[in-house]
């Protein structure tokens, strides 16, 4: 569609994120800050660089989508956050199993960030072990009734709208009678409910759907065939979660989920007199190699579950470094010392980051089991009818 040249495109990006802070300056409250940011981004023709242009995309080719991806890694502001999910995970899957209608519904939007997405998968019975979720949806005309209880969903106190994983058939195996749904949060039967963290902020929250609606139309690929839609949801959710960043937000935000950068650890060394000890130097060199390999691995396409486990891994080194650098800082701190805060937030955040996208134990299992092609964990439970198993 273009004929702009790709080194005067990245210059076109880099100019855009250089005009970042200004163009926030004055706006107050995060969700108003990353809506205008979003906006901003797409008014510059710089959202879903490979989409197609009838889908709100810019129709450019994988060298465009390459250079945005390898520029922005290091200047992405802390509003992108925001629509991790929206366009990191729902966008893809809608992209390649939604529907022509849902695709021109939900893409536009979500890419201009006038759309949030939350993500309703995790329950309390059902994590780790997804596809034993007992949220059930009940078709009812050309409705579906939904009625349970979600967990952990990040972001839902800001969503418009959520992609949702519920059991639509209990007389089919479990992996076979669920089936994937846009909703709409905006509604009477969506209670959302704030859970506050050990780091004093609450990113993530309960939600209670009680009868709540979604058109027909909204069912994202085949009734009953939603397992596969929440795999490949998975696999985006993982490889955006293991692109890592060279910068990290300043202070306490969703961002903080990237490991702390080495430039950050580095300065601090410094500040604290530490840079000559043997010790943290060599700390800072694994932290340093880690930081370089992640985006090599990421261009080289390995499985997704590679750079969520990186990233995890890395973002413990670092977290742990910090904490030595920290001193007694790192235990007791005053919260109006914005700069102990900003560390011990980062410090007592990392854990957070094995468990969200699939603990550190589930990558490795697929790993082994995809990857390896080693034998699959036994589950005498894959052929059952999902009313017959045990529950909790
Ligand atoms: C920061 C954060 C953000 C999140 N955001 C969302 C969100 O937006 N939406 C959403 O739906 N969910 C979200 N989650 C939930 C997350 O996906 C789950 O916490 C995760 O899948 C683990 O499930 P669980 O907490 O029920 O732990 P469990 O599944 O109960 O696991 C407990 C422990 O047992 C281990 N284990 C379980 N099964 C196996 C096995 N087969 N083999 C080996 N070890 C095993 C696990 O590794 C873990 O150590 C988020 C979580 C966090 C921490």
């Amino acid at each position: 569609m273009s004929a702009e040249p790709p080194d005067v495109f990245e210059r076109r990006v880099r100019a855009f994120f250089d005009g970042v802070p200004l163009l926030l300056e004055g706006i107050e409250g995060r969700v108003p800050r990353a809506r205008a940011y979003r906006a901003a981004l797409a008014d510059a023709g710089l959202v879903g660089i490979g989409l197609p242009t009838d889908l709100g995309g810019q129709g450019l080719g994988p060298e465009y989508e390459a250079v945005y991806e390898r520029v922005s890694l290091d200047v992405l502001p802390q509003e992108e956050a925001t629509f991790g999910i929206g366009i990191g995970m729902a966008v893809p899957t809608i992209r390649d199993h939604g529907s022509r209608a849902l695709q021109r519904r939900f893409i536009p939007p979500a890419l201009r960030g006038e759309e949030i997405w939350c993500q309703l998968y995790s329950e309390p019975g059902a994590g780790s072990d997804l596809a034993g979720l007992t949220a059930r949806a009940v078709r009812d005309g050309d409705e579906w009734v939904v009625t349970g209880q979600k967990v952990w969903t990040s972001g839902a106190q800001h969503a418009d709208l959520a992609i949702l994983i519920a059991r639509t058939d209990p007389d089919l195996p479990k992996h076979r009678g669920i089936t994937m749904f846009a909703l709409d949060m905006h509604q009477p039967g969506v209670t959302v409910r704030p859970l506050v963290q050990v780091t004093g902020v609450a990113e993530f929250n309960e939600v209670f759907l009680d009868e709540a609606r979604v058109p027909h139309d909204w069912v994202v690929g085949e009734v009953n065939g939603g397992w596969a839609l929440a795999v490949a949801l998975l696999a985006h959710e993982r490889a955006s979660l293991g692109r890592g960043t060279k910068t990290v937000a300043d202070g306490r935000s969703k961002a903080g989920r990237q490991p702390l950068p080495y430039a950050g650890l580095v300065d601090r060394a410094r500040r604290n007199g530490r840079l000559r000890d043997p010790v943290v130097r060599q700390e800072l060199a694994a932290i340093y190699t880690g930081e370089q390999l992640i985006p090599w691995l990421a261009q080289r396409g390995v499985h997704p579950s590679i750079g969520k486990l990186w990233r995890t891994i890395q973002g413990r080194r670092a977290a742990q470094l910090a904490h030595v650098l920290a001193g007694p800082l790192g235990a007791a701190w005053e919260t109006d010392d914005t700069d102990a805060d900003y560390w011990a937030y980062h410090v007592l955040n990392c854990r957070g980051m094995s468990l969200g996208g699939g603990t550190d134990e589930i990558q490795r299992n697929t790993l082994g089991e995809r990857v390896l092609g080693l034998p699959r964990e036994s589950g005498p439970d894959r052929d059952t009818p999902f009313r017959d198993l045990p529950h909790n």
